[in-house]
């Protein structure tokens, strides 16, 4: 199971990322339709920066299938 470097939950949605996949690729960040995401200021244990929410994400799962690591899943709120 790899480990959980961020995960935060929005109206429409949660957001998690796991650290062992993201390779700081900036994908989700440019594609993400609503501008939702930006890449840390940290960086994980190993030295990427990782995407974060700053903004409503709508739960559209763009995020998701476009990352080519599997990185980041989007648990939609019912
Ligand atoms: S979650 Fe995926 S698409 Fe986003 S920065 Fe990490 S590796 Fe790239
Ligand atoms: S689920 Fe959609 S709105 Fe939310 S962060 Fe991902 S691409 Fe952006």
């Amino acid at each position: 199971m790899a480990r959980i470097i961020y995960t935060e939950t929005k109206p429409h949605a949660t957001v998690t990322v796991e650290q062992r996949y993201c390779k700081g690729c900036d994908l989700c960040v440019r594609l993400c339709p609503v501008g939702a995401l930006q890449l840390s200021e940290a960086f994980s244990a190993a030295g990427y920066h990782y995407p974060v929410l700053t903004g409503q994400c709508t739960g559209c799962t763009v995020c998701e299938i476009i990352c080519p690591d599997f990185a980041i899943v989007v648990s939609e709120q019912r």
